[in-house]
């Protein structure tokens, strides 16, 4: 595993995992690639970006010419972050979820193939099997996916899973629940309403804030993606769970608690169309097979996520004005001029 090349490394999670990877004894070289869209930052990358391992690429997944060109540098393994990745932005507007998500997995797979790269993890979402009423989904569950974004991620999965039978990429896929930490970017629920709550500003729930959440520390969830790219089966799925479950309403109240804030900063507004109210998965598989355990407690994550924000207002206060304004012009349902978060 000499070479990797890493999708969507200037994002939330693509950025943990570029600097966990950097570190690994066996890995002589890290190529990212991202379109630095609204979500990624170069930034996040930090001092990452100095090392002698790393190349930053800019460029879209679903550029074939420049996709081709990495492949040919000598890449081993391919992770595959890069999506539209905010349930939100997909309402109304799948037509760009469909082009990441699914074509630009269709060109990294072909080149992959082309060029006979040994291991294509594929990083998708607990979203693909739809909400669960009672159980837990394992990997062998349909996909039932609601959203938008759930569907695109959905139906990448099953183009990179073609691959590996079509073509006998040595594909697999891993199914995280909702992830948290530093470097998030503004628009998902913890740091929205972290950032909102720092600034003496409101939030709102949606209903009664039922909607159920797994919520995994982007560490671990990183972990498990390594544990995936080593000794993962081609052709197998890989469900990372293991964080902890919590209403949106439960969850509020813990970042109230870690912002200095009370209820009286919480609205409660309608709820949306298709807004899931639990995906639960079952993990024991990554468990069982590869030695996955999430090592993080939610009480220390939330605390470490809170105060990354507190310190850091230059990272997130020029990003949330503008950014949030497209978010709320996309979903016009809204009361102005409050924000509203879903799950994931
Ligand atoms: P993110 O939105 O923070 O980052 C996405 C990155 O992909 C950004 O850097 C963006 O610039 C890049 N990108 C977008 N379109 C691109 C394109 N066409 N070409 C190249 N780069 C492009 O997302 P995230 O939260 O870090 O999620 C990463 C992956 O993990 C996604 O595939 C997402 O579906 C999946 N996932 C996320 C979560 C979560 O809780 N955040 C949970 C489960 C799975």
């Amino acid at each position: 595993m000499r070479h990797v090349l890493v999708t969507g490394g200037a994002g939330f999670i693509g950025s943990h995992f570029v600097k966990r990877i950097i570190q690994a004894e066996d890995v002589a070289r890290v190529s990212v690639l991202d379109a630095l869209t609204y979500a990624g930052h170069i930034e996040n990358l930090g001092t990452a970006c100095l090392s002698d391992k790393v190349r930053f690429v800019h460029g879209d997944v679903r550029d074939a010419a420049v996709v081709d060109a990495l492949m040919a540098d000598g890449i081993n393994a391919v992770v595959h972050f890069a999506a539209e990745s905010h349930v939100d932005r997909s309402y109304g507007a799948a037509g760009g979820f469909l082009s990441t998500n699914v074509l630009g997995t269709q060109v990294l797979v072909d080149a992959a193939h082309r060029h006979g790269v040994g291991k294509f993890v594929h990083v998708s979402t607990d979203e693909v099997y739809g909400p669960l009423t009672q159980g837990t989904a394992s990997e062998e569950a349909a996909l039932r996916p609601t959203v938008p974004y759930a569907v695109s991620k959905a139906a990448g999965d099953l183009v990179a899973l073609g691959a590996h039978r079509t073509l006998g990429l040595p594909v697999c896929v891993t199914r995280s629940s909702n992830n948290y930490g530093p470097y998030q970017y503004p628009e998902k629920i913890i740091p929205l309403f972290v950032t909102r709550l720092l600034r003496g500003l409101p939030v709102t729930l949606h209903d009664r804030g039922q909607h159920v959440r797994n919520w995994l520390h982007v560490a671990d969830n990183c972990a498990g993606i390594e544990a995936v790219l080593r000794d993962g089966r081609p052709g197998e799925v890989y469900n990372l769970g293991g964080g902890t479950d919590l209403s949106s309403k439960e969850l509020t109240g813990y970042l109230l608690n870690l912002c200095g804030a009370a209820w009286d900063a919480v609205a409660y507004i309608p709820d949306r169309p298709a807004n899931d109210l639990r995906y639960s998965i079952d993990w024991t598989k990554a468990r069982d097979q590869l030695g996955y355990r999430p090592q993080h407690s939610l009480v220390d994550g939330l605390a470490e996520t809170t105060e990354w924000y507190r310190r850091n207002p230059d990272r997130w206060a020029p990003l949330t004005t503008a950014a949030l304004c497209t978010v709320l012009s996309s979903t016009c349902r809204l009361p102005a001029p409050l924000e509203t978060p879903r799950g994931h």
